[in-house]
């Protein structure tokens, strides 16, 4: 016998917003509101999470919960990404099939916990000896590394990641993590010397300047942050509930973890340090000639960087072309103008952190990596939708991106029925006729060294060529695009400066003469790298397209999408939709304008009616009569009896078909749709 004090009100929220009475975005934005408030950030729509971010710490992670998740049946825990984890990992070693979690939602939304989380819960569940738990350990330390170099204050998210990743990590037959791989994309390196009002640079920088040693601060000249112009220009030094000093501490040990040597995590920072002391390297002009105001800040950047100050003052200010671009040649000897010298100031900078972070991936991915041919389960946790005050070719690159990654997902669901996704990325990657990314790129072919004219000329074949398309609108300083998740306007300076991403040969010559060993071993290559770094781990080498053509930034990335979307489409997909709340980054604040156009352009809505055209109805006793109780005067508000007459009660009281619904062990099981509906119609007039 049975005695319960039935729970819950009429006002309680679904779960699963399959059962959604209404299907509209308002109910969607309504529930997950309720939901939030009740700190519930997990929802179903079927095998899909979305997952709301709290902007606080949920007392739901703990041991418990890595317990209760495993090998639980969905209906019979609330829902949760551990059981999102859990459904991967078993179906992982069940199968024996490659699995994928796809992480999207916009920038601030929560995809970097979300895959931490992801990480933490496989890492726990799945047994190993010593040897696994040291891979163990690498998976997890491999996060606050690459956030340290990769991570930065935006205005939309105090942890920013600016690059794009997936990880895998790859599995014995029985289970055990034995080794991993992550491919990284487009890191925004223009960040290390142009901030925005209100943002920061890479976390790294603010590390070190918080938390080096006594050496450090004397070996690198290591002061507060608003000595440095880079960091000052935003003059952010500070992120809230942010420690940098703690933070640099685990930056180092996760150092330590990938096996990296303290001699090379002190060349490392050396070089983290010189970026910092050549951002304090101003330029002034006379006649057209650019001249270094202060030589003397040429001597701690030249000492870090293991190279004379005079060779370094002389390639700021001046430089030898020898370029080959296309089919054309040039040699050029050129003073610079100031403007010119800054320029190739910021060029070097950037080209350094770039190379420092591929060299960091690299790193993690050998202390990763593995021979066996195993089973694999990856993670995608790709930036976020951006819009900022001014877009350039940055964020360009990343809505185009994130842009693929939902075309992928077109083999599940298209996100948005009365939106095309294709015509916007032919738009932008069509070959024939030409898309924006291929006038672009001819644009750069035939530009000249010093690319004067070249964004006008590139603005002006833009015109003549998509002008008429539909999600396609010019304005004076740039274009619009319509994208799925909204109109972005980008302004277009630097747009062929920034795609085809030259280092230019005389400095890499220079970091090539470096008397410090680690720094001519990132430049040992005489090829430039593009914009992304290397391509993605397990790729083949960069492609030359037409005609001999250099990689270009926006060939890399149209790449690298491409083989992201081929490693998806081999592995069993699973999908969690992160949703910001709002802009204030408050608990329990919720702006439902802001939560319904992410509901729309996720599709959630469409999500939902694919799912429950195809809906098998199956609950335990008590979460059915935890939900319907309330339908029958007989077993509301209280019951005593069995649940199963308690269910059989219900269903007369409604008139339900005793050919709809049957009474199973611990669960009834409800065959129609149509039924269920019914039945949260009933509940919805009570
Ligand atoms: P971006 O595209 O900018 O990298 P993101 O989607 O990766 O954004 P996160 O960095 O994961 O966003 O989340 C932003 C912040 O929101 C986190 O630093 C954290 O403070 C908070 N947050 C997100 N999810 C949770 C959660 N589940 N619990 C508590 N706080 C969270
Ligand atoms: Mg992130």
């Amino acid at each position: 016998m049975y005695h319960w004090q039935i729970e819950g009100s009429k006002k309680t929220s679904v779960d699963d917003m399959v059962l959604l009475t209404k299907i509209t975005e308002d109910a969607i934005t309504d529930n997950l509101k309720r939901r939030l408030m009740e700190d519930k950030i997990y929802t179903y729509i079927g095998p899909v999470l979305v997952a709301v971010n709290p902007f606080k710490q949920l007392p739901y992670f703990g041991e418990k919960e890595l317990e209760m998740y495993q090998g639980a049946a969905t209906y019979e825990v609330p829902p949760h990404i551990y059981a999102v984890a859990d459904t991967m990992y078993r179906n992982m070693l069940i199968d024996s099939d490659n699995q994928c979690v796809i992480i999207s939602g916009e920038s601030g939304a929560g995809k970097t916990v979300s895959a931490k989380f992801i990480m933490n819960y496989i890492t726990k569940v799945s047994q190993g000896s010593y040897k696994v738990q040291h891979i163990k350990d690498i998976i997890l330390e491999s996060n606050p590394l690459l956030e340290a170099f990769g991570n930065a204050k935006t205005t939309r998210n105090n942890n920013s990641s600016r690059f794009g990743k997936y990880i895998e990590i790859q599995f014995s037959r029985g289970g055990e993590p034995l080794g991993g791989k992550i491919s990284n994309f487009l890191l925004e390196k223009s960040r290390v010397h142009s901030l925005n009002e209100g943002e920061r640079s890479f976390h790294i920088f603010y590390q070190l300047c918080a938390g080096a040693t006594k050496t450090m601060v004397e070996q690198l000249g290591i002061t507060t942050p608003d000595y440095f112009q880079y960091l000052a220009q935003s003059g952010v030094y500070k992120v809230d509930n942010m420690n940098d000093a703690h933070d640099f501490q685990e930056t180092l040990n996760a150092m330590s973890v990938m096996g990296i040597e303290e001699d090379t995590q002190m060349d490392i920072l050396r070089i983290v340090a010189a970026i910092l002391h050549m951002g304090n390297i101003t330029f002034a002009e006379k006649g057209n000639a650019a001249y270094i105001v202060s030589p003397d800040y040429l001597q701690y950047p030249a000492y870090l960087l293991g190279v004379s100050a005079e060779s370094l003052g002389q390639k700021l200010v001046s430089r030898v072309f020898d370029s080959k671009w296309g089919s054309q040649s040039e040699r050029v000897d050129v003073t610079l103008n100031m403007e010119q010298a800054q320029f190739t100031r910021d060029a070097w900078t950037k080209g350094l952190y770039a190379r420092l972070f591929d060299y960091i991936v690299d790193m993690i991915n050998q202390a990763m990596m593995t021979d066996a041919n195993l089973i694999n389960l990856g993670i995608l946790d790709i930036y976020g939708f951006e819009i900022f005050g001014k877009n350039g070719f940055e964020q360009f690159c990343i809505n185009y991106s994130e842009q693929e990654e939902y075309n992928a997902e077109g083999i599940q669901w298209k996100p948005i029925k009365y939106f095309d996704n294709k015509i916007v990325c032919e738009l932008i990657e069509s070959k024939r006729p030409p898309g924006i990314m291929s006038i672009l790129d001819d644009t750069c072919a035939t530009m000249s060294a010093k690319s004067e004219g070249a964004d006008e000329d590139f603005h002006r074949k833009m015109e003549s060529l998509v002008g008429t398309h539909p999600h396609y609108q010019k304005f004076n300083q740039g274009f619009m695009i319509k994208h799925y998740a909204g109109n972005v306007s980008y302004h277009i300076d630097s747009f062929c400066e920034k795609n085809r991403d030259v280092l230019f040969s005389d400095i890499i010559e220079v970091m090539q003469s470096s008397t410090n060993p680690f720094i001519c071993s990132l430049f040992n290559d005489s090829a430039q790298t593009g914009a992304m770094g290397r391509p993605p781990v397990g790729n083949t080498k960069a492609r030359h397209e037409a005609k001999g053509r250099p990689t270009t930034a926006g060939m890399k990335i149209r790449t690298q999408a491409n083989e992201l979307v081929t490693t998806l489409t081999k592995c069993v997909p699973h999908y969690i939709r992160c949703i910001k709340p709002n802009e204030t980054k408050k608990p329990h604040d919720w702006d439902s304008q802001m939560v319904k156009h992410q509901v729309e352009y996720l599709g959630l809505k469409e999500n939902i009616k694919v799912k429950r055209a195809g809906f098998a109805y199956r609950r335990p006793f008590h979460k059915f009569l935890q939900r319907y109780a309330i339908l029958s005067s007989q077993t509301w508000p209280n019951w005593h009896g069995s649940p199963q007459e308690a269910i059989n009660v219900i269903m007369a009281t409604i008139n339900m078909d005793t050919e709809q619904y049957q009474i199973g062990r611990t669960k009834v099981f409800i065959k129609d749709p149509e039924s269920l509906y019914m039945i949260e119609e009933c509940r919805e007039r009570k």
